[in-house]
């Protein structure tokens, strides 16, 4: 699955490749994403022009003027801006036919979705679907005050705070687990128990281990297409995840994995505590 890191290389490919441009056409081939496609999407967006794509947690936003598309890629979506006309693949959607290419939109499970906001029913970001995200972990909102305050009260262990979505948004469960290692924070401790010096120390470790991966192109993982059509594998190095019962790259001591609310958890228990 694309975390945030993942969309955020994409909204990146696709600022590069469309922002800017008119999109002559949209071809719907199949609107049976998580939520149907709109019937007169093709209609909404045809010659209109890409003001900008934005991303909010991992939703792109591409605001056309007169409205903005909002696009999650789900389990296995992806971008690919074709320069040369290709005929479609059993699993493409929807294709934006631009003058200087072709931006096509790819998802074997289909857990994504597309979906057209109105800006007559307000903002894009006052979206049902982005209201109630938690504060952007690259912003200048995020830092440790804020991790601190947002999780006083929270019995729940730290990682599944960070999973949750609602204090910080976009930290996935490679990137929980990878965080809390670097902060040297046991991923079962309540998340009340998190003191003001190691929030510091977590939100400084989300940013840093979000924006390497970003650097890096994204983590490798299978379903993901960077939009320029581009392999997005590059492999973040990971400290913990991914690696049980191999040495911890500082201490030496067997990399442990737990199973936390249906996930897996690396960690290492002489590192984090
Ligand atoms: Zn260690």
């Amino acid at each position: 699955m694309p975390e945030l890191p993942e969309v955020e290389v994409v909204r990146r490919g696709l600022q590069h490749s469309v922002q800017g441009r008119r999109i002559d056409a949209a071809q719907v081939r199949e609107p049976r994403l998580r939520w149907p496609i709109a019937a007169d999407l093709g209609s909404r967006l045809a010659g209109r022009t890409v003001r900008a794509v934005d991303r909010r947690g991992k939703y792109l936003l591409m605001d056309v003027g007169e409205g903005t598309l909002i696009v999650h890629l789900g389990m296995s979506g992806s971008f690919c801006f074709l320069s040369q006309p290709r005929p479609p693949t059993r699993h493409d959607h929807v294709d934006l036919v631009f003058a200087h290419g072709t931006l096509r939109y790819h998802d074997p499970r289909r857990f994504g979705a597309m979906l057209w906001h109105d800006p007559a029913h307000g903002p894009a970001l006052a979206h049902p679907l982005l209201a109630g995200l938690g504060v952007e972990p690259l912003s200048g909102a995020f830092d440790g005050a804020t991790l601190y305050r947002a999780t006083r009260g929270r019995r729940a262990p730290i990682k599944q705070v960070l999973l949750a979505g609602d204090v910080v948004v976009g930290v996935g469960n490679i990137y929980a687990s990878e965080s809390l290692f670097r902060a040297g924070i046991r991923p079962t401790t309540p998340a009340w128990r998190v003191g003001r010096e190691r929030c510091e120390r977590l939100a400084a470790a989300i940013r840093a281990t979000l924006s390497d991966a970003i650097a890096r192109g994204g983590s490798s993982l299978r379903d993901f297409v960077a939009s320029d059509g581009a392999s997005g594998c590059f492999q973040l190095d990971c400290f913990v995840y991914g690696r049980a019962g191999e040495p911890c790259r500082v201490c030496g001591e067997p990399v442990r994995v737990l199973r936390q609310g249906q996930r897996s958890t690396f960690h290492c228990v002489r590192c984090q505590r």
